[in-house]
């Protein structure tokens, strides 16, 4: 199961929430089926390293279904540490 965050424009693993939002950006995030899947444009599963906002230490969250748009965006994300894409079966 993932969930989409609005702030971010990403599909975050259930399992990465932190009490139900972005680990990112702190926004609240609906869980749901994953229905992206279907469409043809290239998605990527990204594992992202960044610097929590507050306790400013390194953390990682895996985005799936990035577009490549999205993937730019958060490449430009300042709190961003590195950015790693996770081989996927398409
Ligand atoms: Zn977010």
């Amino acid at each position: 199961m993932s969930g989409y965050c609005s702030s971010c424009k990403m599909m975050v693993q259930e399992k990465y929430l932190i009490k139900g939002k972005c680990p990112m950006c702190g926004k609240p995030i609906v869980i749901e089926q994953l229905k992206l899947a279907k469409r043809k444009t290239i998605k990527y599963d990204i594992l992202v390293v960044y610097l929590d906002k507050t306790t400013k230490q390194e953390c990682s969250v895996t985005y799936t279904d990035v577009s490549a748009y999205n993937y730019q965006r958060i490449e430009q994300a300042k709190n961003v540490v590195s950015i790693t894409k996770l081989n996927r079966e398409v």
